[in-house]
């Protein structure tokens, strides 16, 4: 959902707020004491119904069409509304809309509608992350609440992670990372700009996945820190089981 409107290869970065900065602090701290004697039942116990494994981008394989990208632009189907719209949130993604002062986007009421089917749509009902993680706040067309009314992307570039990635997506099973089919609108990039997009999304597929990693093992490990933080607060942990 790269609704910038700026040329892709051109886009500012995203600024540390205090709490996304703390919470990455948290996390250099407590990843080296995964492993560490203490802490091995705790992650034996997690590994039982999470995958912890770190994604690295030398272990999969991209399979785009060469040189397609989003035209966001031009779009004519804005993957920022419809059913298919909820954008599921992680706690770096709460930390930064709490440090933009929007924790009031921030919402529980996933769509009972959706065009996902099949295996897609199994894997959303089943999912626990689905159910003990927000969503962004849809308005009552089903459209993000931070679109604003030049159809731009009201946090860019702060937006969460899972549109930062789109439309890029990963089949874990394979190890693949392949262009969503929901993206339609899509043009031949310049040979010279296509390898910055590619790099930039696969980037952004990767950070999001270990984002999932990271927020079991700090659920798990680090509540109390957390719950300093504000962040318990916007997540279900009776429904992770930790
Ligand atoms: S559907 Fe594709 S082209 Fe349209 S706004 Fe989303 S990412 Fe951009
Ligand atoms: S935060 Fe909302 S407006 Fe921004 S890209 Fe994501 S869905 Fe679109």
């Amino acid at each position: 959902m790269p609704l910038t409107g700026l040329p892709i290869i051109d886009q500012p970065e995203h600024v540390e707020g205090p709490v996304e900065r703390a919470l990455d602090a948290l996390w250099r701290l407590k990843r080296p004491h995964f492993y560490t004697l203490r802490n091995v039942p705790t992650m034996l116990r997690l590994r039982r119904r999470f995958s912890l494994t770190l994604l690295s981008l030398d272990k999969l394989k991209v399979a785009v069409p060469r040189g397609q990208v989003p035209d966001c632009d031009n779009c004519v189907d804005l993957c920022c509304t419809g059913p298919d719209a909820v954008v599921s949130l992680r706690l770096r993604d709460i930390a930064v809309l709490m440090d933009l002062g929007r924790a009031a986007h921030i919402a529980w009421d996933r769509p009972a509608t959706t065009t996902m089917k099949g295996v897609a749509r199994r894997e959303a009902d089943d999912s626990v992350f689905h159910r003990a993680f927000p969503i962004l706040l849809r308005d009552a067309t089903g459209t993000c609440s931070l679109l604003t009314e030049d159809r731009l992307c009201g946090i860019f570039p702060s937006w969460p992670l899972s549109c930062a990635r789109y439309p890029y997506a990963l089949d874990l099973r394979n190890g693949v990372i392949f262009y969503a089919k929901g993206c339609r609108t899509t043009r031949l990039a310049d040979p010279s700009e296509a390898p910055l997009h590619v790099r930039r999304l696969v980037r952004a597929v990767v950070d999001a996945y270990n984002a999932r990693v990271r927020d079991v093992v700090l659920l798990a490990m680090a509540k109390d820190e957390l719950r300093a933080l504000g962040l318990l607060a916007h997540v279900k942990l009776d429904e992770l089981g930790l």
